[in-house]
């Protein structure tokens, strides 16, 4: 998983060796955006925070 670092959608990507992260299927984000952020829950990296709700 990976979210743009313009609008915050969420796409479902792959981090390549490089460290490169693309979304899988298209360019990039429908905003025009190249730039993710990884946002990998299934390695168990840091949870959802509650206090921001
Ligand atoms: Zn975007």
């Amino acid at each position: 998983m990976a979210v743009c670092e313009e609008c915050g959608s969420v796409y479902a990507a792959r981090e390549w060796p490089d460290g490169t992260v693309r979304v899988i299927g298209q360019e990039g984000c429908s905003c025009g955006a190249t730039s993710f952020e990884v946002a990998d829950d299934s390695e168990g990296g840091s949870p959802p925070d509650p206090s921001t709700d």
